[in-house]
């Protein structure tokens, strides 16, 4: 599809309420009409970023903001090897800034720690924060866990053998939402 306003590649297509027909636009145009319509501003941002780690190489990411009917949404998926992603979505009362400043920390968090050693362990920690996505490789849903895609059920299962006899906490979370 694409966009009613300019003709690009169209990035959001949604029911529009307030005249009842379906709408597809691209980001840029999304966000002029959202920003127009809810009395928000329309930021200049980078569309691509590097972040570094407390220690190691930097890594780079691309940017992508959206203006939805309701809240807002910033989100860096990384370009490279590894696929580390963050999501950071609020209502209108957030500014941009803001919800910019916790993409970044929480990017460095990220990039920072280390939930998998080289053998395979957890660690001392014996903890594993990631995200779960379809992954075309594997053709099944993926634990993303460092930026590393493994098979869900191998990841779970051998952390499972290792740990006979301890407690085990499931807990899922948006990705909007920061998991400490
Ligand atoms: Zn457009």
């Amino acid at each position: 599809m694409s966009c009613m306003v300019c003709g690009a590649h169209a990035q959001i297509t949604f029911y529009d309420k307030d005249d009842k027909s379906i709408k597809s636009y691209c980001r840029s145009c999304n966000n002029k009409i959202m920003a127009e319509r809810h009395g928000l501003e329309n930021p200049e941002y980078p569309q691509e970023i590097t972040v570094k780690p407390n220690k190691g190489k930097q890594r780079r990411f691309s940017v992508e903001y959206l203006i939805f009917d309701g809240f807002h949404a910033l989100s860096a998926y990384e370009i490279g090897p590894t696929q580390y992603q963050c999501e950071v979505t609020d209502d209108y009362e957030r500014p941009f800034k803001d919800m910019w400043d916790e993409l970044i920390r929480r990017l460095k968090k990220q990039i920072s720690v280390k939930y998998v050693k080289k053998d395979g362990s957890l660690g001392d920690g014996h903890k594993a924060v990631g995200y779960l996505m379809y992954n075309d490789e594997i053709d099944d849903l993926a634990y993303i866990v460092d930026g590393i895609p493994y098979p869900w059920k191998e990841f779970i299962g051998r952390h499972i053998d290792n740990h006979e006899g301890w407690q085990l906490k499931i807990e899922f979370v948006p990705t909007s939402v920061e998991i400490e």
